[in-house]
């Protein structure tokens, strides 16, 4: 039976929804061998670097990634970047075919004086920051401050926010990375404004995250009901399902408003980033807003407006996402996930995504290359592989178990090795 080899660089969600869907798509007239690359020690992308940490539900969509993993004809090679020793064309010389899934890691910039000011950061830095992600355990963050600004109205903004804005001991039965945790219970904010340049109608948010809101037990939020009313009027008599929703979740908000805790979050719309204040350090944000111009002054400012794509040598980017038409890049190079369509959906959206994109590439697979084998290439990478992943992840979740946490992430990748046995 014809056995085809597919490389898949890149073992977030949108990977592995790629080999599930390669799984499904095996019959008796062919069959797949699949090749999981990832540059980090460790799999499951967002899922483990990006997801909030008191959102631990989110996370149990790991549990797939495994099953997809125990298949016979998969392969994982963590630690191992693509790019630089190894180059994407070898890969395309090797395997049938490449599929790029390697996401947006790299946050988009305001374009507004002051946005390079020290206290001035990207989502992009503060979320694997506090998810223990080997390459952002030590940035600096300033949390001497009473007030963090948070730019963006989207999920990842809000994800922020809830972060700066919880009491911290909260976090303490989560895999929040525990130099995060000691250093969030050292923070001196108590505000943490989270803007929109739009109306309540326009906001991305979606609305289970407005939901959990009012639900926190140790932080005020508040939402101004003028605000939400307005947006409502605006929205018109029909608005579409999840403006609705989430225009509902706000006049929700508004109507539960609290101010006995010590920590606030403040909704701000219709203010949009004019300049970043201060000599050496964060010291204010100037806003346009309908009124005039608004300034609040702060310490830490955290833009969450939106992610790029990083760039692989040999694989064209444009916009922030790698040059595709519905998947297809070029020859027998594929892209699914954010790298393809930008940063867009929740977790599950990879799924259709990426079974879409596999439809082509079996589709344009005519006959076998042969013995597509990444291992071949392999000379000074010190591989993590499914067994020693296994034994990373066994490891983490009893030091967690102690301390009646989901787990306690490794970060350094000594330790990774140490613990592998590689
Ligand atoms: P997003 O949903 O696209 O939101 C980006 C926000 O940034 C928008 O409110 C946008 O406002 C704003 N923005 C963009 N450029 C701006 C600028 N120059 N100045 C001010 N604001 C600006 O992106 P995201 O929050 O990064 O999330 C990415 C994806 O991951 C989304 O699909 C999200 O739902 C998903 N996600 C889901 C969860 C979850 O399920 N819990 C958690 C995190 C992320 P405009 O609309 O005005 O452009």
């Amino acid at each position: 039976m014809p056995l085809f080899t597919i490389a898949i660089v890149g073992a977030g969600p949108a990977g592995y929804f790629a080999a599930q869907a390669l799984h499904n798509l095996q019959n008796e007239e062919r069959i797949f061998a699949i090749d999981m690359i990832e540059r980090l020690p460790t799999p499951w992308g967002l899922v483990r670097s990006g997801v909030a940490p008191d959102h631990p539900k989110i996370k149990t969509v790991a549990k797939v990634f495994e099953k997809i993993a125990a298949d016979p004809n998969f392969r994982l090679f963590a630690n191992v970047e693509i790019g630089s020793e190894i180059t994407v064309e070898q890969l395309q010389e090797k395997y049938d075919a490449v599929v790029i899934a390697t996401g947006s890691s790299l946050g988009k910039t305001l374009g507004i004086p002051g946005e390079n000011l020290l206290g001035s950061m990207s989502a992009a830095d503060f979320v694997p920051w506090y998810n223990a992600h080997p390459d952002f355990a030590d940035i600096q963050v300033l949390l001497n401050c009473d007030t963090a600004v948070v730019i963006g109205a989207g999920n990842v903004a809000m994800d922020v926010a809830r972060m700066l804005a919880l009491e911290p001991s909260e976090l303490d039965t989560t895999d929040t990375a525990d130099h995060a945790i000691a250093a969030l219970k050292t923070s001196a904010i108590r505000d943490v404004y989270i803007s929109a340049r739009r109306g309540p109608e326009h906001a991305a948010f979606t609305s289970p995250e407005l939901r959990e809101l009012p639900k926190l037990e140790h932080t005020n939020v508040v939402m101004n009901k003028a605000d939400v009313e307005a947006a409502v009027v605006r929205a018109g008599a029909e608005p579409e399902k999840d403006v609705k929703s989430n225009l509902d979740a706000m006049l929700l908000i508004a109507d539960s408003q609290k101010s006995e805790h010590e920590r606030t979050m403040h909704f701000l719309f219709q203010h949009t980033p004019k300049e970043i204040l201060g000599s050496d350090k964060v010291e204010g944000i100037v806003y346009s807003t309908p009124e005039g111009d608004v300034t609040i002054k702060c310490g830490l400012i955290v833009t969450a407006i939106g992610y790029q794509a990083a760039g692989i040598d040999g694989v064209p980017y444009e916009n922030g996402k790698v040059v595709n038409t519905d998947g297809r890049v070029k020859d027998n190079l594929y892209v699914v996930g954010w790298a393809k369509r930008g940063p867009s959906g929740v977790i599950g959206t990879n799924k259709s995504d990426a079974a879409a994109v596999v439809e082509l590439i079996v589709s344009d697979l005519t006959s076998p290359k042969g013995s597509g084998d990444i291992s071949e290439l392999l000379t000074n990478q010190v591989v993590i592989d499914q067994f020693a992943w296994q034994k990373i992840n066994e490891a983490e979740v009893a030091a967690g178990e102690a301390k009646s946490k989901p787990r306690i992430k490794l970060i350094k990748r000594e330790d990774f090795q140490k613990i592998a046995g590689v």
